[in-house]
């Protein structure tokens, strides 16, 4: 079996975190790949053009000195050779230039060095040709050229090597930015959650935790005080949700006890108040009688010939008269009063502030009632009629305590069926040496 308790407990999904986690690793793993690609293929054209350009100095310096060698001593043989075998290692060189040149893609620097070759070729075809002047003519151009690429060529070895480490900066300042990001996403988060969450959470734990110390009068009022403290737009949704649930929950409690404390003192029956609630009444309504001089009176009321009606109509009829008999016991009486059923077919009725006078015109009018009430069945009773008869005794003129006061209007209740029932006694009746009562001192 499910357990439904459980089943409504949704768990707390982690997932869009570990997606976004997930995600963010993947994409920081790309750039940085993306990144170090990039900056390899930058760092190797750096490196290409550094090269280049320091293979442009000594292509210059040979140049330098093979026109040199043509303006000292055009015709020495010795000097010939050297500058015929400068001149061809130059020519050798632009082989390797235009390669590099052309894996560069440098489409200008090839077409320069292609000029550069065929003027060799040419000064070589004069040097053989005896025409050292056409050849030594031709060389310090070259060197004019060759300064000019030399300049140009540096400018962009530096201008490769700024921007590796441009990348480099900008690869660090981006990565930064990121971890700012991230710092700043993670300290907002920790604090909302620790302002939305974490803290009313802490503070509907201490509530708690006073109420489990002390239970309250009123959990009506907790309730109020719990949504009043522990709610609040601000908090977040699972927050108030707690709270609303324990508001909830103390509400329903606050029900519930109102039932209980119905329970305690009623009875279930004739629903008017229980013995246990009427002994209590009567104690404390003494007591205060005693405390301000004043008086409390007691009537003991009991149906006449109640076996006889149920013995001939039976227990369920029997029950409804009960029940009718409370209900207009209840509605003679008035506000301030206790009616209560004392036990069986008996009830009882606590008058405070109230002398025999009173009570016995209030009594009296609830037996008038009661026989004048059609009851079901009720014409075979004895004397054709459901009655009541009472006795009534009064604090302090006829008893010093309420259980001697329960005694006296027992007595008279006794008295009240002895001559004849339909009768309402009070004690000083059977006890005339009591007399009449007497004004209570201030
Ligand atoms: P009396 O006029 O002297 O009071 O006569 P009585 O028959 O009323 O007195 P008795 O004490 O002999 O009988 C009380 C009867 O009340 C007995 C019992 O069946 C009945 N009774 C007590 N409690 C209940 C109850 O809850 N329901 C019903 N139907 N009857 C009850
Ligand atoms: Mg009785
Ligand atoms: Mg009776």
């Amino acid at each position: 079996m499910k357990d439904p308790a459980k089943s409504n407990v949704q768990p707390i999904s982690f997932r869009p975190l570990v997606y976004s986690g997930v995600i963010l690793a993947v994409l920081l793993l790309a750039g940085t790949s993306g990144f170090l690609f990039y900056q390899a293929g930058l760092r190797k054209r750096a490196d290409e053009m550094q090269r280049l350009y320091k293979d442009l100095l000594d292509y210059r310096s040979t140049l330098t000195l093979i026109d040199q060698q043509l303006a000292v001593s055009p015709r020495d043989p010795e000097m010939l050779r050297k500058t015929v075998q400068n001149t061809k290692l130059l020519r050798y060189r632009t082989v390797g230039f235009r390669a590099r040149a052309e894996k560069n893609r440098m489409p200008e620097l090839v077409d320069w060095i292609e000029s550069q070759q065929k003027t060799l070729e040419k000064t070589l075809t004069d040097i053989d040709r005896n025409r050292d002047e056409a050849a030594a003519a031709a060389i310090p151009l070259m060197v004019l050229e060759v300064d000019d690429v030399v300049l140009q060529t540096g400018i962009e070895a530096r201008r490769a090597n700024e921007k590796v480490f441009d990348t480099v900066q900008l690869f660090l300042f981006s990565v930064l930015a990121i971890l700012l990001v991230i710092l700043v996403s993670a300290v907002w988060l920790i604090v909302s959650n620790y302002r939305q969450t974490v803290m009313p959470l802490s503070q509907l734990a201490r509530k708690l935790r006073m109420l489990n110390e002390e239970l309250p009068e009123s959990f009506h009022d907790t309730a109020e005080e719990v949504k009043k403290d522990i709610r609040h737009d601000a908090f977040s949704s699972d927050v108030n949700e707690v709270t609303d649930s324990i508001v909830r929950f103390c509400q329903n409690i606050e029900k519930k006890n109102k039932k209980l404390d119905e329970l305690f003192i009623k009875d279930e029956k004739t629903n008017l108040y229980n013995y246990r609630h009427f002994k209590d009444h009567l104690i404390i309504d003494i007591a205060r009688a005693k405390r301000f001089n004043d008086r409390v009176s007691l009537a003991m009321i009991d149906i006449d010939h109640f076996k006889a009606y149920n013995d001939a109509n039976g227990h369920v009829a029997g029950d409804t008269v009960l029940e009718k008999i409370a209900w207009i016991i209840r509605e003679e009486c008035r506000e301030s009063d206790i009616p209560a059923r004392f036990g069986g077919e008996e009830f009882a009725v606590v008058f405070p502030r109230t002398d025999s006078r009173k009570v016995i015109e209030i009594v009296d009018r609830l037996r008038q009632v009661i026989s004048a009430e059609p009851f079901k069945r009720e014409r075979n009773q004895p004397g054709g009629q459901l009655t009541i008869s009472a006795g009534i005794a009064t604090y302090p003129d006829d008893a010093l305590d309420w259980y001697s006061l329960v005694n006296s209007a027992d007595k008279a209740l006794y008295h009240a069926k002895q001559t004849g029932r339909n009768r309402v006694v009070h004690f000083t009746e059977i006890d005339p040496a009591k007399g009449k009562e007497k004004p209570l001192d201030d």
